[in-house]
């Protein structure tokens, strides 16, 4: 057995030459415009560039070759929705005396979610909300809520939430935007959220705890409802991260799946996020954050009365939003309805359990848990992330994990089709093989990630990152 951060491919020359070389792939090829152009370009030749570039794009996305990414995909669904965007695309919810229609869809999108999250169940609660641009932006919000609730109503200076260590980044990004104090609890063996060790982190400084349905890494469920009791006992929120099952899960269970209860159903559970852009299937750009009760939400809101711009309030962070979007979205959900849920779900769960029997067949790796459609695994034997190497020169988009070392595939509408999970199956064999009996090949990414999975000093890291995001933004 090989220690699985012992890295036997060789270490990069540049890590960054080779994510610059991913990043550049149409250097040369398309005019460069890092000035405005003297005169405007002709609309056509500047569609014909975009055509280019999205065909150059798409077969990888479109032959369900990419971890999670593109949740629909189907020609005549995105053209509807862009057809539905193009009508509404000069709407702006800041503006709703101009565009009262973004009202109708935004209140219906969250009434429609609340609905399929237990609304009707919650004890007589009212669950409310509001659209938001994505999952990272549902969740900052509903931190924010419970922060300024616990500054406003209960006198405490620095709130802190009790996440498990595998929920989403977005909430590292909230308790850093914030200045809440963020106390990471360590998960399980199964590698999901420990109940007795997150009761032992919440103190009177607590103002919410999280849990995940399910997690991003790994695809597993929390124990959402022995988590949520205990915040309830505790007095203090409870948020479900819905974000990635919360337009799965209620119809994975009606389809009889094993799905613990998650949602408004269990009277702890005081917020969700749950993402329309993701298992909606509508466009990317929409999310939703629910609430038990509309006080909570206050919370989240934004309002300034002094401004000379005139009285101000925006429901979410952003100012000027694209009303188009929620036209999309509205528009996804009601064409969608739950018997397309339903049998969208039905197609992904057949096809996880086609990838979950393949995976447990290949002995050098293991499957991490039992999850719904999300499909993690790991390995003693082998380097993992050369197993995601292989996979990529097979045409495959794999998500590298660490802590521990682990690659997944999210199983979206695109995989769901037939041939695709046995494509995955036979190619995930045959990387394997490839990474058992030959020699590293060089570049790649293994490296990178073995590196940043296993370098002490996080410092370096950090900075590799912040190269990286610079590189992407010169032209
Ligand atoms: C995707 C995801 C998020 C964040 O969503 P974005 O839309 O990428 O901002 C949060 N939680 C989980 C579990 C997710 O899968």
């Amino acid at each position: 057995m090989t220690d699985p951060t012992d890295h036997a491919a060789p270490a990069p020359d540049d890590p960054m030459a080779v994510l610059e070389a991913s990043l550049k792939p149409y250097r040369g090829r398309f005019a460069t415009h890092d000035r405005l152009p003297a005169a405007g370009r002709p609309r056509e030749e500047v569609l014909a560039e975009l055509r280019a570039m999205a065909q150059d794009e798409s077969p990888k996305w479109r032959e369900g070759h990419v971890s999670g990414a593109v949740y629909q995909g189907d020609p005549e669904h995105v053209a509807f929705l862009a057809e539905a965007y193009t009508i509404h695309s000069q709407s702006n919810p800041l503006h709703l005396d101009v565009w009262p229609s973004a009202a109708k869809f935004e209140s219906e999108i969250v009434a429609m979610t609340a609905g399929m999250l237990g609304a009707d169940g919650a004890g007589g609660d009212e669950i409310v909300g509001t659209v938001t641009s994505g999952g990272t932006e549902s969740i900052m919000l509903a931190m924010k809520a419970y922060r300024d609730r616990a500054q406003q109503r209960d006198g405490i200076a620095t709130p802190a939430m009790v996440v498990p260590e595998t929920a989403h980044a977005a909430f590292d990004k909230a308790a850093h935007s914030f200045g809440m104090r963020q106390v990471k609890v360590p998960v399980g063996a199964d590698e999901r959220a420990d109940v007795a060790a997150t009761a032992a982190a919440v103190d009177g400084d607590t103002c919410v705890v999280v849990g995940s349905a399910p997690s991003f890494p790994h695809g597993l469920i929390d124990p959402i409802e022995e988590l949520s009791e205990l915040a309830r006992e505790r007095g203090v929120g409870f948020h479900t991260d819905g974000c990635l099952g919360g337009f799965v899960l209620p119809w994975a269970e009606r389809l009889g799946a094993p799905v613990p209860p998650f949602d408004f159903r269990l009277p702890g559970v005081t917020s969700m996020s749950a993402d329309t852009h993701k298992f909606g299937y509508a466009a990317k750009g929409t999310s939703v954050v629910l609430y038990r009760g509309a006080e909570l939400r206050r919370f989240q809101y934004f309002t300034t009365t002094d401004w000379p711009g005139g009285v101000y309030c925006t429901p979410s962070f952003a100012g000027s939003r694209a009303g188009g979007l929620s036209a999309a979205c509205w528009a996804a959900l009601v064409t969608i309805g739950e018997d397309g849920y339903l049998e969208a779900t039905r197609e992904i769960l057949a096809a996880t359990e086609i990838v979950k029997a393949g995976i447990r067949e290949i002995p050098e790796i293991e499957l991490i848990g039992d999850p719904l459609f999300v499909a993690a695994f790991r390995s003693d034997a082998l380097d993992v992330y050369r197993v995601m190497d292989a996979m990529g020169e097979r045409g495959w988009s794999l998500n590298g994990l660490h802590k521990p070392p682990a690659v997944h595939i999210c199983i979206t509408r695109r995989h769901a089709r037939p041939g695709i999970p046995e494509q995955f199956v036979a190619d995930l064999g045959a990387a394997v093989a490839e990474v058992r009996d030959e020699p590293p090949k060089p570049g790649g990414m293994a490296p990178i990630y073995g590196l940043a999975a296993s370098v002490p000093d996080r410092t370096i890291v950090d900075e590799f990152l912040r190269t990286y995001m610079d590189t992407w933004y010169r032209p």
